[in-house]
This record gives C-alpha cells, sequence and structure tokens, in this order.
C-alpha cells in the first residue's frame, strides 16, 4: 500500500499504485508518471519534517561506499571480467523477466522515497522539492525503460544484441535520476553493468544500487564501484573490454576519456549553457518565475539551468519585469537542505577557479545587480548572483559555469536574441517566452538545442514527455534521447534477422 504522503495527481488514485506496478509488470498497463509529492498536504508536511530531522546526521550508504571501494588494479581487472561474465546471463533470461526485476526497482524507489530525500539532503545539498522530482524521474525511468526493453525484441528483420558490459558515470548534480536512468536502461537492453558514482554522491549511488540489487538484479550483472585512486578510473573506462560507457558530465571529460580510447563507445550528455529569450509579446510575469526557477534550482548546478536570459526589445527596459525578476531572486531564501524554509541550497564544493570567476569577476560593461556574497565558512553557500550588461562574445555568454549566477544579455530583436543563443558551443536546453505565433515559428526553426521549452521553465524534463538529450557540444555519440523511445537502440547493435526458408 503506498505510503500517506503520496498525492493524487496526474489521475493516480493512490490505492491504485500498486496495482498499477503489477499492470506494468503484466503488460497490461501503459506507463504513467510518477506523482511528486505535494506540500500543500499537511501530512506531506509532516512526512517532509521527519525527513529533514534525520538529514543532517545521515550516515546512509557510508558502509556500502567503503565495502565497494577498490584499491588495487587487479580487483578492478576481476570486477571487469565478472561482468563480461554474467552478461550472457544476464541476456539470456529474457526481456520480460528483466523489466519484471526493473519495475520492482521503480517499486522499491517509491517505498523507499525517504530514504533517498535523506541521502539526497544530506551527501548533495539538495532541498526536499528538488530531491523528490529526481526520485520521481527515477522511477519513471525504471518502468519506462522497462517496457522498451521488452520492444527491442518485436522489431521484424532484425535482432538487438546487446552490449555486454556497459560503464556508467554519472554526476553528482542529479545523483539519484541520473545514475538510475543510465544503469537501468543498460540493463533492460539487456547489458550487465558497472557503476562508479561520482565520489560527491557516493552514498546516494550506493542506496540507489542496494535498491536494484533487493529488486533482483544479480550482484555481478550490477556491480558497485568506487575508486581509491584516479589511476583506476583511468583503468575502467579505458579497458577495452568494456563495450559501453555511459557518461553524464562536463564535455572536457568525454575529451579526456575519449583521449584514453579512441575507440570508446562513448554515449555521452555533456555541458549546456542555456539561455530563455523573452520577447515583448510574452506573459511576463510568467517569464520572470520561470527564469529564476530554471537559473537557481539546485543553486544553478544543472546542465539544464538557464544561466543566460535575453530580453528582447521593450523588456529590456520594462520596469515591470526586471523589478519583478531581482525581486524574486533576492526573496530566495538560501541555507542547508535541513532547514524547512530553504529554497537554495550549498554548492556541491568549494567553487573550483572557473566558478568563482563567474561568482567575482565582471565581463567588460556587465554590472551586478545582485552580486553573490559567500554567505558562511563553508564556502559553499552563496546568494544568488544576478549580472547585466553581458556582451555577445564574452567570456560570461559562452562559458558554463554550473552555478547561481544569471546573466542578462539584450537584443533588438528576436532574431538577433536567436543568433546570439546559436553562437554558443552548446545546444542542451532553450526557452522562449511569447505569446505570438509567428515569433514561436520563428524560433523554433531557427534554435539549436537538443530540448526546447515554450513559456515554460527550462529545466525538469518528464521522462517519455519531454526525452531529454542535446546537441553540437552537449551531446556525443547520441542521436537518442534519455527517456525517450529510442534510447535503449544505442545500448548494443543490431544484425539482420538470419535468413530462413
Ligand atoms: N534532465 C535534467 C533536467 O531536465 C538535467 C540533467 C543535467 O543537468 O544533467 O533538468
Amino acid at each position: 500500500v503506498p505510503a500517506p504522503h503520496r498525492v493524487q495527481n496526474r489521475q493516480i488514485q493512490d490505492e491504485a499504485l500498486a496495482g498499477k506496478v503489477q499492470g506494468l509488470i503484466e503488460g497490461t498497463t501503459g506507463f504513467f508518471n510518477t506523482p511528486d509529492t505535494d506540500p500543500d498536504l499537511a501530512q506531506n508536511r509532516a512526512w517532509g519534517r521527519e525527513i529533514l530531522a534525520k538529514m543532517q546526521d545521515s550516515s546512509l550508504g557510508k558502509d556500502l561506499v567503503s565495502s565497494h571501494t577498490i584499491h588495487s588494479s587487479s580487483e578492478l581487472d576481476e570486477a571487469i571480467a565478472m561482468g563480461v561474465d554474467a552478461a550472457a546471463g544476464w541476456q539470456a533470461l529474457g526481456s520480460a523477466k528483466r523489466a519484471e526485476i526493473l519495475h520492482r526497482a521503480g517499486q522499491l524507489f517509491e517505498e523507499r522515497r525517504a530514504t533517498m530525500l535523506e541521502v539526497l539532503g544530506s551527501e548533495c545539498g539538495k532541498t526536499i522539492d528538488q530531491g523528490d522530482v529526481e526520485v520521481s524521474e527515477a522511477i519513471d525511468f525504471a518502468h519506462y525503460y522497462a517496457q522498451r526493453g521488452r520492444d527491442l525484441d518485436s522489431v521484424d528483420g532484425a535482432t538487438f544484441v546487446p552490449s555486454k558490459l556497459t560503464v556508467v558515470t554519472p554526476p553528482w548534480n542529479f545523483p539519484m535520476a541520473i545514475p538510475a536512468g543510465s544503469t537501468l536502461s543498460a540493463l533492460a537492453a539487456g547489458s550487465a553493468v558497472i557503476i562508479k558514482p561520482a565520489s560527491q554522491a557516493a552514498r546516494i549511488g550506493a542506496v540507489m544500487v542496494k535498491a536494484l540489487w533487493d529488486a533482483g538484479v544479480p550482484k555481478d550483472v550490477l556491480q558497485l564501484v568506487f575508486v581509491g585512486e584516479r589511476e583506476l578510473g583511468t583503468q575502467l573506462v579505458s579497458d577495452a573490454r568494456v563495450d559501453r560507457l555511459i557518461l553524464t558530465g562536463g564535455y572536457e571529460t568525454a575529451e579526456l576519456f575519449r583521449s584514453f580510447r579512441k575507440d570508446l563507445p562513448l554515449l555521452a550528455e555533456t555541458s549546456g549553457k542555456n539561455a530563455i529569450i523573452v520577447t515583448p509579446h510574452a506573459d511576463l510575469d510568467l517569464a520572470a518565475k520561470d527564469v529564476v526557477q530554471s537559473a537557481f534550482g539546485h543553486a544553478g548546478q544543472k546542465c539544464s539551468a538557464s544561466s543566460l536570459v535575453v530580453l528582447v526589445g521593450s523588456v529590456a527596459t520594462s520596469r515591470r519585469f526586471n523589478s519583478q525578476l531581482i525581486d524574486a531572486v533576492k526573496s530566495l531564501k538560501v541555507g542547508y537542505p535541513w532547514n524547512p524554509e530553504s529554497q537554495m541550497g550549498p554548492l556541491i564544493g568549494e567553487p573550483g577557479e572557473k566558478l568563482k570567476r563567474g561568482l567575482t569577476t565582471l565581463g567588460a560593461g556587465e554590472r551586478w545587480e545582485l552580486k553573490p556574497e559567500q554567505l558562511d565558512d563553508s564556502g559553499k553557500l552563496y546568494s544568488p548572483g544576478v549580472r547585466y550588461g553581458v556582451k555577445r562574445g564574452s567570456e560570461y555568454h559562452l562559458t558554463e559555469y554550473f552555478g547561481p549566477i544569471l546573466g542578462v544579455m539584450t537584443a533588438e530583436t528576436l532574431e538577433e536574441a536567436v543568433a546570439m543563443v546559436n553562437e554558443i558551443d552548446y545546444g542542451l536546453t532553450s526557452g522562449l517566452h511569447s505569446l505570438d505565433q509567428d515569433e514561436l515559428a520563428y524560433w523554433l526553426e531557427n534554435i539549436q538545442a537538443g530540448n526546447i521549452y515554450v513559456n515554460r521553465g527550462i529545466t525538469g524534463a518528464i521522462v517519455q514527455r519531454q526525452p531529454f538529450g542535446g546537441w553540437k557540444k552537449s551531446a556525443i555519440g547520441a542521436g537518442t534521447k534519455a527517456g525517450g523511445p529510442n534510447y535503449l537502440v544505442g545500448m548494443g547493435s543490431w544484425t539482420d534477422a538470419p535468413v530462413t526458408e
């Protein structure tokens, strides 16, 4: 029976949820998105307070991390060999049986939602609302990929041959949803997996993997590995027995991995420098809200974040829009996630050189409307910053900083605004706020980004509804999108069916 904190949402009845998962397993229920927790309901807030009380002292997953840390090259070599050996059995199990296990994993994620939120907050600084959508996304990935895995059997005239061993190297910024999604996609397609969670998000990675084991994924089919030294990480991603590598991370990391192994079968979602364009035909109130959410959710530490807003024509001088924007940013409560008031949490660590520059240094013609301030001695807590006057071609225009900074640019026309956005090397997400059909048509035709959103924020892609992935320097070896119908196709190769009479 689902926990009482679940909200009735998207036409899903709480009581029916368990039955629906059974329906997914039996193939009688179609995919549905899992509802998030509704904070307007008193019982959900009480549930949340229990999580917050444990968050600060949480050590969940610590034992798993230490017991799965590899310290020698030979240990890692054995793990890789074990993964390759386990692949045949997992493939032979068949897609229906694999799907059943993965649906159960989705159910376990749901049952352990509170635990996941505790670890996401304590380890990665995620507020409950930011963590909650991640858990929902992970559940969606489980059910969605389980179903798509079954589809691979029913393609006429060709046979799908899964990769044997997939290595997953996920990021720390979506430390539940992305590791889960990458792992589940490979498992659903029939591949064995070694996952090496990011060191900043080790405990949540371990807790997620434990749920998959508990659901029935054998421990040799899915191995959890942390590496004691950097060289071991290099060894893992360079080993020729690895026939698929799923990376979500910076573009430079993808380049580094490719320098280790030229023929690396890489599927990578990389960096983004994303913008929302606001035209005079926009609902300006809605635009201000969406810009703030997209820029400062999880302190801007999302590949999908909007770290630029381009104001077209009269919006540039609109008192209404600009004062609403600044007031909204100023009103954000910054703090640690175990404080129920916090809306924007800390950075994952002290800012590196690039982010430090973004937080402190202005380019020519720029000015701070809100200057980011360091709020305590941890070095991780910053107030949100807004800089005006960002010039075309400047460092701020073209660089991904991955932090709580929004840059404001202005353009005379929509055409100019689109050209400014397209000048950026990356193309992950992009947004338009306009209620004008002609503007929309122009933007749709010309904007260069993988995920495009109209009159909505540009983060928080939803499985199946908004398959997620970029182009230009935001994706490598892809062409398919996470949470979309073709993602599993990239998890192996296709042969023509044997010719029969
Ligand atoms: N899928 C996430 C979103 O739509 C972004 C993932 C990322 O930042 O890597 O917001």
